[in-house]
Protein backbone atom coordinates (compact mmCIF):
# COMPACT_ATOMS: atom_id res chain seq x y z
CA UNK A 1 0.00 0.00 0.00
CA UNK A 2 1.20 3.66 -0.46
CA UNK A 3 0.59 6.21 1.64
CA UNK A 4 -2.07 8.74 -0.07
CA UNK A 5 0.68 11.41 -0.37
CA UNK A 6 3.72 9.44 -0.72
CA UNK A 7 5.56 10.99 -3.94
CA UNK A 8 4.57 9.43 -7.14
CA UNK A 9 6.24 7.05 -9.03
CA UNK A 10 5.95 5.10 -12.28
CA UNK A 11 5.12 1.73 -10.87
CA UNK A 12 3.15 2.18 -7.97
CA UNK A 13 0.46 3.72 -9.41
CA UNK A 14 0.28 0.88 -12.93
CA UNK A 15 -1.84 -1.93 -12.75
CA UNK A 16 -0.42 -4.76 -13.34
CA UNK A 17 -0.58 -6.73 -17.31
CA UNK A 18 -2.66 -9.48 -16.26
CA UNK A 19 -6.18 -8.68 -15.82
CA UNK A 20 -8.19 -9.53 -12.78
CA UNK A 21 -10.78 -11.78 -14.82
CA UNK A 22 -9.85 -14.75 -16.20
CA UNK A 23 -6.12 -13.76 -15.76
CA UNK A 24 -5.13 -13.52 -19.55
CA UNK A 25 -3.00 -10.89 -20.74
CA UNK A 26 -3.32 -8.17 -22.64
CA UNK A 27 -1.99 -7.65 -25.85
CA UNK A 28 -1.97 -4.39 -26.47
CA UNK A 29 0.75 -2.03 -25.62
CA UNK A 30 2.96 -4.36 -25.33
CA UNK A 31 6.50 -3.55 -26.78
CA UNK A 32 8.11 -5.97 -29.39
CA UNK A 33 10.50 -7.53 -26.60
CA UNK A 34 7.59 -8.06 -24.37
CA UNK A 35 5.04 -9.28 -26.61
CA UNK A 36 8.14 -12.29 -27.61
CA UNK A 37 8.32 -13.01 -23.67
CA UNK A 38 4.68 -13.65 -23.73
CA UNK A 39 4.01 -16.19 -26.07
CA UNK A 40 7.29 -17.71 -25.18
CA UNK A 41 5.84 -17.69 -21.55
CA UNK A 42 2.76 -19.72 -23.16
CA UNK A 43 4.85 -22.25 -25.21
CA UNK A 44 5.47 -20.62 -28.35
CA UNK A 45 9.15 -22.12 -29.47
CA UNK A 46 11.93 -19.96 -29.21
CA UNK A 47 12.90 -20.67 -32.92
CA UNK A 48 9.39 -19.13 -33.46
CA UNK A 49 8.78 -16.40 -31.68
CA UNK A 50 10.38 -13.25 -33.56
CA UNK A 51 8.30 -14.48 -36.84
CA UNK A 52 4.89 -14.79 -34.65
CA UNK A 53 5.82 -11.27 -33.12
CA UNK A 54 5.80 -9.73 -36.76
CA UNK A 55 2.43 -11.65 -38.10
CA UNK A 56 0.76 -10.77 -34.39
CA UNK A 57 1.69 -7.53 -34.81
CA UNK A 58 0.57 -7.03 -37.83
CA UNK A 59 -2.76 -8.35 -37.37
CA UNK A 60 -3.19 -6.04 -34.03
CA UNK A 61 -1.98 -2.63 -35.43
CA UNK A 62 -1.91 -2.88 -38.96
CA UNK A 63 -5.61 -4.61 -39.56
CA UNK A 64 -7.26 -3.67 -36.15
CA UNK A 65 -8.09 -7.13 -35.43
CA UNK A 66 -9.37 -8.21 -31.79
CA UNK A 67 -10.12 -11.76 -32.63
CA UNK A 68 -7.73 -14.42 -32.39
CA UNK A 69 -9.51 -16.62 -34.80
CA UNK A 70 -9.39 -14.04 -37.46
CA UNK A 71 -5.47 -14.39 -37.76
CA UNK A 72 -5.66 -16.75 -40.87
CA UNK A 73 -1.43 -17.20 -41.31
CA UNK A 74 -1.65 -18.94 -38.03
CA UNK A 75 -2.24 -22.24 -37.57
CA UNK A 76 -5.56 -23.36 -35.95
CA UNK A 77 -4.25 -24.75 -33.11
CA UNK A 78 -1.87 -21.52 -32.33
CA UNK A 79 -4.92 -19.41 -32.52
CA UNK A 80 -6.64 -21.40 -29.94
CA UNK A 81 -3.29 -21.21 -27.89
CA UNK A 82 -3.58 -17.49 -28.31
CA UNK A 83 -6.57 -17.09 -27.19
CA UNK A 84 -6.40 -19.45 -24.10
CA UNK A 85 -4.15 -17.05 -22.57
CA UNK A 86 -4.28 -13.55 -24.01
CA UNK A 87 -6.81 -10.95 -24.83
CA UNK A 88 -6.73 -7.94 -27.30
CA UNK A 89 -8.67 -5.56 -25.31
CA UNK A 90 -9.25 -1.59 -25.33
CA UNK A 91 -10.61 0.58 -23.49
CA UNK A 92 -14.37 0.95 -23.86
CA UNK A 93 -15.76 3.93 -25.05
CA UNK A 94 -18.68 4.80 -22.24
CA UNK A 95 -20.38 7.95 -24.02
CA UNK A 96 -18.99 9.35 -27.27
CA UNK A 97 -20.08 13.84 -28.22
CA UNK A 98 -20.11 15.07 -31.37
CA UNK A 99 -19.03 19.29 -31.69
CA UNK A 100 -20.92 21.15 -33.48
CA UNK A 101 -17.42 21.88 -34.98
CA UNK A 102 -16.72 17.97 -35.87
CA UNK A 103 -14.32 17.40 -32.72
CA UNK A 104 -15.49 14.15 -31.06
CA UNK A 105 -14.85 13.84 -27.19
CA UNK A 106 -14.56 10.51 -25.98
CA UNK A 107 -15.29 8.59 -22.24
CA UNK A 108 -13.22 5.73 -22.04
CA UNK A 109 -13.82 3.12 -19.09
CA UNK A 110 -10.43 1.69 -18.19
CA UNK A 111 -9.86 -1.46 -15.67
CA UNK A 112 -10.88 -0.32 -12.34
CA UNK A 113 -13.92 0.96 -13.44
CA UNK A 114 -11.88 4.39 -13.86
CA UNK A 115 -12.27 6.71 -16.94
CA UNK A 116 -10.68 9.33 -19.13
CA UNK A 117 -11.07 11.13 -21.88
CA UNK A 118 -9.77 11.51 -25.46
CA UNK A 119 -10.49 13.97 -27.69
CA UNK A 120 -10.35 13.64 -32.06
CA UNK A 121 -10.41 17.36 -33.28
CA UNK A 122 -10.57 17.22 -37.62
CA UNK A 123 -9.27 19.69 -39.48
CA UNK A 124 -8.90 20.41 -43.10
CA UNK A 125 -4.84 19.05 -43.77
CA UNK A 126 -4.90 16.99 -40.52
CA UNK A 127 -6.58 14.98 -37.83
CA UNK A 128 -5.30 15.22 -33.94
CA UNK A 129 -6.31 13.02 -31.85
CA UNK A 130 -5.37 13.92 -28.38
CA UNK A 131 -4.60 11.46 -25.80
CA UNK A 132 -4.94 11.09 -21.63
CA UNK A 133 -2.12 9.41 -19.94
CA UNK A 134 -3.16 9.72 -16.38
CA UNK A 135 -6.29 9.27 -14.74
CA UNK A 136 -6.64 12.95 -12.94
CA UNK A 137 -3.30 14.52 -12.30
CA UNK A 138 -0.77 15.31 -9.20
CA UNK A 139 -0.27 18.76 -10.40
CA UNK A 140 -2.56 21.20 -9.36
CA UNK A 141 -1.90 23.96 -11.98
CA UNK A 142 -4.77 26.59 -11.20
CA UNK A 143 -6.22 27.04 -14.26
CA UNK A 144 -6.57 23.37 -15.41
CA UNK A 145 -9.97 21.74 -14.50
CA UNK A 146 -8.11 17.89 -14.73
CA UNK A 147 -5.91 19.79 -11.68
CA UNK A 148 -8.48 19.38 -9.66
CA UNK A 149 -8.81 16.14 -9.52
CA UNK A 150 -7.45 13.47 -7.58
CA UNK A 151 -4.58 11.77 -9.23
CA UNK A 152 -6.61 8.06 -8.82
CA UNK A 153 -3.22 6.10 -11.64
CA UNK A 154 -1.48 5.99 -14.47
CA UNK A 155 -2.65 4.45 -17.37
CA UNK A 156 -0.88 1.85 -18.49
CA UNK A 157 0.95 1.05 -22.00
CA UNK A 158 -2.08 -0.36 -23.15
CA UNK A 159 -4.40 1.80 -22.41
CA UNK A 160 -2.59 4.80 -23.82
CA UNK A 161 -2.26 3.02 -27.03
CA UNK A 162 -5.97 1.69 -26.51
CA UNK A 163 -6.69 5.32 -26.75
CA UNK A 164 -5.22 5.93 -30.45
CA UNK A 165 -6.92 2.05 -31.37
CA UNK A 166 -10.86 3.15 -30.07
CA UNK A 167 -10.65 6.39 -32.20
CA UNK A 168 -8.97 4.23 -35.68
CA UNK A 169 -12.25 2.15 -34.83
CA UNK A 170 -14.76 4.94 -33.97
CA UNK A 171 -13.45 6.40 -37.58
CA UNK A 172 -13.52 3.16 -38.72
CA UNK A 173 -9.42 3.93 -40.31
CA UNK A 174 -8.54 0.26 -40.00
CA UNK A 175 -7.13 -0.72 -43.86
CA UNK A 176 -9.42 -2.88 -45.84
CA UNK A 177 -7.89 -6.11 -47.06
CA UNK A 178 -7.44 -5.87 -50.99
CA UNK A 179 -8.85 -1.88 -51.33
CA UNK A 180 -6.08 0.54 -52.63
CA UNK A 181 -3.89 1.74 -50.09
CA UNK A 182 -5.44 4.99 -48.71
CA UNK A 183 -2.30 7.49 -47.30
CA UNK A 184 -4.83 10.07 -46.14
CA UNK A 185 -4.73 9.31 -42.34
CA UNK A 186 -8.03 10.52 -39.79
CA UNK A 187 -5.70 10.41 -37.01
CA UNK A 188 -2.75 11.81 -38.57
CA UNK A 189 -1.33 13.78 -35.31
CA UNK A 190 -1.75 12.33 -31.70
CA UNK A 191 -0.67 14.66 -28.94
CA UNK A 192 -0.35 14.00 -25.13
CA UNK A 193 -2.08 16.65 -23.88
CA UNK A 194 -5.42 14.85 -22.33
CA UNK A 195 -5.49 14.10 -18.87
CA UNK A 196 -2.27 14.17 -16.73
CA UNK A 197 1.33 14.49 -16.91
CA UNK A 198 3.18 12.32 -18.99
CA UNK A 199 6.89 12.50 -17.58
CA UNK A 200 5.61 11.39 -14.16
CA UNK A 201 4.50 8.34 -16.39
CA UNK A 202 7.11 8.18 -18.44
CA UNK A 203 7.78 4.48 -18.93
CA UNK A 204 4.47 3.67 -19.82
CA UNK A 205 4.23 7.13 -22.23
CA UNK A 206 7.58 5.38 -23.85
CA UNK A 207 6.26 2.23 -24.40
CA UNK A 208 3.02 3.17 -26.09
CA UNK A 209 4.45 6.04 -28.43
CA UNK A 210 6.78 3.18 -29.68
CA UNK A 211 3.77 1.05 -30.74
CA UNK A 212 2.33 3.71 -32.26
CA UNK A 213 5.25 4.86 -34.24
CA UNK A 214 6.21 1.11 -35.27
CA UNK A 215 6.15 1.36 -38.66
CA UNK A 216 4.07 -2.10 -38.90
CA UNK A 217 1.49 -0.79 -37.50
CA UNK A 218 -0.31 2.36 -36.58
CA UNK A 219 3.04 3.59 -38.08
CA UNK A 220 2.70 7.29 -36.99
CA UNK A 221 5.92 9.26 -37.67
CA UNK A 222 7.81 10.61 -34.06
CA UNK A 223 7.53 14.10 -35.55
CA UNK A 224 3.59 13.52 -35.50
CA UNK A 225 3.23 13.40 -32.16
CA UNK A 226 3.81 16.02 -29.24
CA UNK A 227 4.14 15.13 -25.72
CA UNK A 228 2.84 18.28 -23.73
CA UNK A 229 4.41 18.75 -19.83
CA UNK A 230 4.30 20.97 -17.56
CA UNK A 231 7.55 21.35 -16.80
CA UNK A 232 9.05 18.41 -14.95
CA UNK A 233 12.54 18.87 -15.87
CA UNK A 234 14.84 16.16 -14.98
CA UNK A 235 12.38 14.12 -17.47
CA UNK A 236 12.94 15.99 -20.52
CA UNK A 237 15.91 15.01 -21.81
CA UNK A 238 14.85 11.36 -21.76
CA UNK A 239 11.78 12.30 -23.60
CA UNK A 240 13.80 13.38 -27.13
CA UNK A 241 16.47 10.54 -26.28
CA UNK A 242 13.93 7.25 -25.57
CA UNK A 243 11.00 9.03 -27.46
CA UNK A 244 12.02 11.43 -30.12
CA UNK A 245 8.86 13.20 -30.54
CA UNK A 246 7.93 17.01 -30.82
CA UNK A 247 7.89 18.89 -27.13
CA UNK A 248 5.52 21.01 -26.01
CA UNK A 249 5.80 22.82 -22.97
CA UNK A 250 3.17 24.92 -20.51
CA UNK A 251 4.77 27.87 -20.07
CA UNK A 252 1.92 29.92 -19.13
CA UNK A 253 4.34 32.77 -16.96
CA UNK A 254 7.17 35.34 -17.47
CA UNK A 255 7.60 35.47 -13.72
CA UNK A 256 8.52 33.04 -11.45
CA UNK A 257 5.65 34.43 -8.88
CA UNK A 258 3.22 34.23 -11.36
CA UNK A 259 4.51 31.15 -12.41
CA UNK A 260 4.32 29.57 -9.15
CA UNK A 261 1.30 30.16 -9.21
CA UNK A 262 -0.49 29.41 -12.21
CA UNK A 263 2.04 25.64 -12.54
CA UNK A 264 2.78 25.00 -9.17
CA UNK A 265 5.34 22.60 -10.39
CA UNK A 266 6.95 25.90 -11.04
CA UNK A 267 8.34 25.63 -7.23
CA UNK A 268 10.44 22.47 -7.87
CA UNK A 269 11.30 23.64 -11.12
CA UNK A 270 11.73 27.31 -11.89
CA UNK A 271 11.36 29.42 -15.08
CA UNK A 272 15.57 29.30 -15.61
CA UNK A 273 16.13 25.91 -14.63
CA UNK A 274 13.30 24.69 -17.11
CA UNK A 275 14.49 27.06 -19.98
CA UNK A 276 18.28 25.86 -19.76
CA UNK A 277 16.43 21.63 -19.68
CA UNK A 278 15.22 22.50 -23.37
CA UNK A 279 17.99 24.85 -24.70
CA UNK A 280 19.69 21.41 -23.98
CA UNK A 281 16.89 19.44 -25.67
CA UNK A 282 18.82 17.21 -27.64
CA UNK A 283 16.64 17.37 -30.39
CA UNK A 284 16.41 21.00 -30.58
CA UNK A 285 16.65 22.39 -34.47
CA UNK A 286 14.73 24.42 -36.18
CA UNK A 287 12.30 22.13 -38.11
CA UNK A 288 11.95 20.32 -34.41
CA UNK A 289 10.91 23.70 -32.53
CA UNK A 290 9.99 23.52 -28.87
CA UNK A 291 6.38 24.77 -28.74
CA UNK A 292 5.56 26.85 -25.84
CA UNK A 293 1.95 26.89 -24.75
CA UNK A 294 0.76 30.06 -23.09
CA UNK A 295 -2.75 29.94 -21.89
CA UNK A 296 -4.60 33.67 -21.98
CA UNK A 297 -6.02 34.88 -18.69
CA UNK A 298 -7.17 38.12 -18.55
CA UNK A 299 -4.82 40.51 -16.20
CA UNK A 300 -2.77 37.44 -15.01
CA UNK A 301 -0.07 37.14 -17.62
CA UNK A 302 -1.55 38.90 -20.70
CA UNK A 303 0.32 42.56 -20.77
CA UNK A 304 2.63 43.70 -23.26
CA UNK A 305 5.42 43.78 -20.82
CA UNK A 306 4.71 39.78 -20.36
CA UNK A 307 4.87 39.17 -24.60
CA UNK A 308 8.39 41.16 -24.57
CA UNK A 309 9.51 39.57 -21.35
CA UNK A 310 8.35 36.36 -23.22
CA UNK A 311 10.29 36.51 -25.85
CA UNK A 312 13.83 37.84 -24.20
CA UNK A 313 13.23 34.61 -22.14
CA UNK A 314 13.08 32.23 -24.89
CA UNK A 315 15.55 33.92 -26.88
CA UNK A 316 18.17 31.39 -28.68
CA UNK A 317 15.18 28.48 -28.68
CA UNK A 318 13.60 27.24 -31.86
CA UNK A 319 10.21 27.74 -30.47
CA UNK A 320 6.90 28.51 -31.68
CA UNK A 321 4.11 30.10 -29.04
CA UNK A 322 1.12 28.70 -29.01
CA UNK A 323 -1.35 31.16 -27.37
CA UNK A 324 -4.54 29.40 -25.81
CA UNK A 325 -7.57 31.62 -24.75
CA UNK A 326 -8.36 30.34 -21.57
CA UNK A 327 -11.12 28.06 -21.79
CA UNK A 328 -13.77 28.51 -18.94
CA UNK A 329 -14.97 25.60 -16.65
CA UNK A 330 -17.46 25.65 -14.10
CA UNK A 331 -15.96 27.37 -10.38
CA UNK A 332 -13.12 28.42 -12.43
CA UNK A 333 -11.12 31.10 -10.65
CA UNK A 334 -10.07 32.94 -13.90
CA UNK A 335 -11.38 34.62 -17.06
CA UNK A 336 -10.16 34.87 -20.79
CA UNK A 337 -8.55 37.69 -22.15
CA UNK A 338 -10.23 39.54 -24.47
CA UNK A 339 -9.53 38.98 -28.08
CA UNK A 340 -7.86 41.98 -29.02
CA UNK A 341 -5.63 41.68 -26.07
CA UNK A 342 -4.35 37.93 -27.35
CA UNK A 343 -4.18 39.78 -31.01
CA UNK A 344 -1.76 42.67 -29.50
CA UNK A 345 0.47 39.94 -26.95
CA UNK A 346 0.72 37.99 -30.35
CA UNK A 347 2.14 40.57 -32.47
CA UNK A 348 4.61 41.32 -30.21
CA UNK A 349 5.89 37.80 -30.20
CA UNK A 350 5.84 37.90 -34.03
CA UNK A 351 7.47 40.54 -34.61
CA UNK A 352 9.96 39.36 -32.51
CA UNK A 353 10.22 36.38 -35.20
CA UNK A 354 8.11 33.95 -33.30
CA UNK A 355 5.20 32.02 -35.11
CA UNK A 356 2.29 33.02 -32.68
CA UNK A 357 -0.82 31.00 -33.94
CA UNK A 358 -4.03 31.26 -31.54
CA UNK A 359 -5.19 28.32 -30.64
CA UNK A 360 -8.62 28.38 -31.57
CA UNK A 361 -10.60 26.44 -28.83
CA UNK A 362 -12.72 23.73 -30.10
CA UNK A 363 -15.20 21.56 -28.80
CA UNK A 364 -16.06 23.73 -26.50
CA UNK A 365 -19.85 22.89 -26.29
CA UNK A 366 -19.05 19.61 -25.25
CA UNK A 367 -16.30 20.96 -22.82
CA UNK A 368 -13.98 19.10 -24.79
CA UNK A 369 -11.48 22.30 -24.82
CA UNK A 370 -7.63 22.74 -23.25
CA UNK A 371 -7.76 21.68 -19.44
CA UNK A 372 -11.55 21.02 -19.55
CA UNK A 373 -11.24 17.24 -19.27
CA UNK A 374 -12.58 15.81 -16.05
CA UNK A 375 -14.19 12.24 -15.77
CA UNK A 376 -17.47 12.21 -14.47
CA UNK A 377 -17.16 9.84 -12.04
CA UNK A 378 -14.18 11.21 -10.42
CA UNK A 379 -15.28 14.59 -9.04
CA UNK A 380 -13.59 14.33 -5.73
CA UNK A 381 -11.78 17.57 -5.06
CA UNK A 382 -8.88 17.62 -3.49
CA UNK A 383 -7.54 19.58 -0.22
CA UNK A 384 -5.37 22.22 -0.44
CA UNK A 385 -3.66 20.06 2.02
CA UNK A 386 -3.47 17.44 -0.35
CA UNK A 387 -2.79 19.52 -3.28
CA UNK A 388 0.58 21.18 -1.59
CA UNK A 389 1.58 17.40 -0.13
CA UNK A 390 0.83 15.91 -3.52
CA UNK A 391 3.30 18.54 -5.40
CA UNK A 392 5.75 18.41 -2.56
CA UNK A 393 5.49 22.17 -1.71
N1 LIG B 1 -0.15 17.96 -18.18
C1 LIG B 1 0.37 18.37 -19.42
C2 LIG B 1 -0.52 18.06 -20.60
C3 LIG B 1 -2.00 18.28 -20.45
S1 LIG B 1 -2.65 19.89 -20.48
C4 LIG B 1 0.69 19.83 -19.37
O1 LIG B 1 0.30 20.50 -18.44
O2 LIG B 1 1.37 20.30 -20.27
C5 LIG B 1 -2.56 20.46 -22.17
C6 LIG B 1 -2.47 21.99 -22.26
O3 LIG B 1 -3.71 22.63 -21.94
C7 LIG B 1 -1.44 22.58 -21.31
O4 LIG B 1 -0.68 23.56 -21.92
C8 LIG B 1 -2.31 23.15 -20.24
O5 LIG B 1 -1.64 24.10 -19.50
C9 LIG B 1 -3.46 23.71 -21.05
N2 LIG B 1 -4.66 24.00 -20.26
C10 LIG B 1 -5.04 23.44 -19.10
N3 LIG B 1 -6.22 23.98 -18.67
C11 LIG B 1 -6.58 24.90 -19.61
C12 LIG B 1 -7.71 25.76 -19.75
N4 LIG B 1 -8.70 25.75 -18.87
N5 LIG B 1 -7.77 26.56 -20.83
C13 LIG B 1 -6.79 26.52 -21.76
N6 LIG B 1 -5.70 25.72 -21.69
C14 LIG B 1 -5.59 24.91 -20.62
FE1 LIG C 1 -1.94 18.47 -14.74
FE2 LIG C 1 -1.31 19.61 -17.11
FE3 LIG C 1 -3.63 20.21 -15.86
FE4 LIG C 1 -1.30 21.08 -14.87
S1 LIG C 1 -2.20 21.64 -16.86
S2 LIG C 1 -2.97 20.14 -13.69
S3 LIG C 1 0.06 19.36 -15.33
S4 LIG C 1 -3.04 18.20 -16.67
Amino acid sequence: MTAPNAPITQDVLTIPRKLPEGGKTNLVGLTRDQLREALMAAGTAEKQAKMRVGQIWQWIYHWGVRDFAQMTNLAKDYRALLAENFVIEVPEIVSKQVSMDGTRKYLLRIAGGHEVEAVYIPEETRGTLCISSQVGCTLTCSFCHTGTQKLVRNLTAGEIVGQVMVARDDLDEWPVPGAPKDETRLVSNVVLMGMGEPLYNFDNVRDAMKVVMDGEGISLSRRRITLSTSGVVPEIARCAEEIGCLMAVSFHATTDEVRDRLVPVNKKWNIETLLNALREYPRLSNSERITFEYVMLKDVNDSDADARRLVKLIAGIPAKINLIPFNEWPGAPYVRSDWERIEAFADIIYKAGYASPIRTPRGEDIMAACGQLKSATERARKSRAEIEAEAGL
